[in-house]
């Protein structure tokens, strides 16, 4: 029999061995900043009421069945979801050159889109694409399960705990021509850290001047500003210019449908020929992968965004969870830096965008928190802003203040 003494034993997944820890921990007030899910003020997973109302119009339907979708997903989802990101107006989709499949979240979007790219792209060299340094983690493991080999492009600088833009420009300049970048649409996983509208405009210029095509990772539409448009500002900005690209994208926070799955791969294309030709190329693939996406998400989000009624709560929901955040990121800097003086500058708190923010610790004032407060987070000092409510707010603000002292 065969005794797989070859295989050797993987570590657990970082951020889910976390999630164990902070389970198994008996201590009262215990906080959790691992997990990038949100949590309403009383800690508890939040089903957006909006979702409510659409799943009850679902339940209520008796024409539903459970066949299959179609292999792209349901047409309803995908056109609503491109419109989403691209823009209601995009003329891209109005001239017939996007191509939308639906996916299993975002993961499976980055996965199809990788896929795709192994297959298709015409690599200048070896096949190889350029990650922000640093990115989620889960990034290097979807490259490289279809062969393409991941390198890191400066993104984040340590000592000004924001963008490293020079660092970055230079990254796209010294690249091979049409090299692929993979680029955060918005609220940049884990820094928090994005570029701003003008630094986007010279970032689509070196990308244009170099051939290269830009794989967009939209996961968080909404959670950034609070505002689905604003956050899709970069995406629609580099379609406008003509930067040939893809756009990964994800239900997943935005509508709280992390389990379910829902998910979208959008590739805009230079012309309706290609488009057709790349649409039917992503059919293939997605036969041998999963045959059919499934259903139950997409028709959700599919009602959400078709109906105006729905979309309008919707949209009052994403405010709800954006500016709940906000509101943390403003009154955890202020018992640090009004109350107890922290010692350092935390204005980076204020600035960076959506559910994370790197705090600048280091690993051993990490592992202090962890181990002394109870408060779990990863090594390199991310937190999950959304773990913080107004119950844990000054025990993580005192507890921090520790660790830095
Ligand atoms: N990309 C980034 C940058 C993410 O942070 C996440 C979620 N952690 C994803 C993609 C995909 O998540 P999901 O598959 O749950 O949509």
């Amino acid at each position: 029999a065969e005794s797989w003494n070859e295989v050797p034993l993987a570590p657990p997944d970082s951020i889910f061995k976390l999630t164990a820890s902070y389970k198994a921990d008996t201590f009262p007030q215990k906080v959790n900043l691992g997990v990038g899910a949100y949590r309403d003020d009383d800690n508890k997973p939040w089903v957006l009421p909006v979702v409510k109302k659409a799943t009850h119009l679902l339940l209520n339907d008796p024409t539903l069945d459970h066949e299959y979708l179609p292999i792209t997903g349901l047409p309803e989802f995908t056109a609503g979801a491109a419109k989403l990101i691209l823009g209601s107006d995009s003329p891209a989709i109005k001239e017939g050159r996007t191509v939308s499949v639906q996916t299993i979240s975002g993961t499976g979007a980055n996965h199809l889109g990788a896929l795709f790219l192994s297959r298709f792209y015409h690599f200048n060299g070896p096949k190889q694409i350029y990650l922000s340094d640093p990115t989620w983690a889960n990034h290097h493991a979807i490259f490289r399960n279809v062969g393409i080999e991941p390198h890191n492009y400066a993104y984040y600088d340590p000592s000004t705990i924001g963008l490293h833009f020079s660092g970055f420009l230079s990254s796209l300049r010294n690249a091979p021509s049409r090299s692929i970048f993979l680029l955060h649409a918005c609220a940049h996983n884990p820094t928090g850290v994005d570029p701003t509208p003008e630094q986007w405009d010279a970032i689509a210029s070196v990308i244009l001047e170099r051939g290269h095509y830009a794989f967009f990772d939209c996961a968080y539409q909404g959670f950034a500003s609070g505002d689905l448009d604003r956050d899709a500002a970069a995406v629609r900005s580099f379609v406008e210019k003509g930067v040939p690209l893809l756009v990964c994208q994800s239900f997943a926070k935005n509508a709280g449908l992390y389990g379910e799955r829902v998910g979208a791969l959008h590739v805009v294309a230079p012309t309706k020929e290609a488009a057709d030709r790349v649409r039917s190329q992503l059919s293939v693939l997605q036969r041998s992968e999963i045959s059919n996406p499934p259903s139950h998400g997409a028709r959700l989000v599919s009602l959400i965004l078709n109906n105006p009624e729905l979309f309008e709560d919707w949209k009052q929901d994403i405010r709800t969870m954006a500016h709940r955040i906000i509101d943390m990121r403003q009154k955890l800097y202020d018992i640090l830096t009004k109350e107890l003086h922290t010692p350092g500058s935390w204005d980076h708190i204020l600035k960076q965008i959506g559910m994370f923010s790197f705090t600048g610790i280091n690993p051993d004032q990490s592992k202090a928190l962890v181990e002394k407060a109870h408060v779990y987070l990863t090594a390199n000092g991310r937190i999950s802003m959304a773990g913080l409510n107004s119950h844990n707010l000054r025990y993580f603000a005192e507890s921090l203040d520790k660790v830095v002292r």
